[in-house]
């Protein structure tokens, strides 16, 4: 094995790694996917994780981003900021901001196929959209 082959390896291995970085868990349901990937990545100000995850996990999942859009949700921070809350009581954190509790970091899984939230999630109510 030459240097070059070395370094192909180590590149196919990096490529792998990240593909297996922005994949969901196993069980893992969007928001929860969504959650993490912009823990770790953050938004670009489009659907990249919200339509990854359908094309990974759920393809004929076309009505998805018209589910969205008419929650008000156009790009991934905006799942959370319009569409979709945590259904556990938030915590203080030691400067007495709100935040989510840790056990949001850990999904409670729904089946292969779905877009719908697990039940750490719930629909924010619309009156917050008119
Ligand atoms: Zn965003
Ligand atoms: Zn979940």
């Amino acid at each position: 094995m030459s240097v070059d082959d070395g370094v192909q390896v180590l590149e196919d291995e990096l490529a792998g790694l990240a593909e297996m970085l922005t994949a969901p868990r196993r069980g893992e349901c969007l928001m929860c996917f969504a959650n993490r990937m912009l823990v770790n990545f953050g938004c670009d100000q489009t659907l990249r994780w919200a339509r990854r995850y359908a094309q990974l996990r759920s393809p004929q999942a076309y009505a998805l981003r018209r589910r969205l859009a008419r929650r008000g949700v156009f790009c991934d921070c905006e799942i959370f900021a319009n569409g979709w809350d945590v259904t556990v009581p938030t915590v203080r954190d030691l400067h007495g901001e709100e935040c989510w509790p840790s056990e949001v970091a850990g999904c409670r899984g729904v089946r292969t196929g779905s877009t719908q939230p697990c039940s750490l999630w719930a629909p924010r109510r619309e009156s917050r959209l008119r």
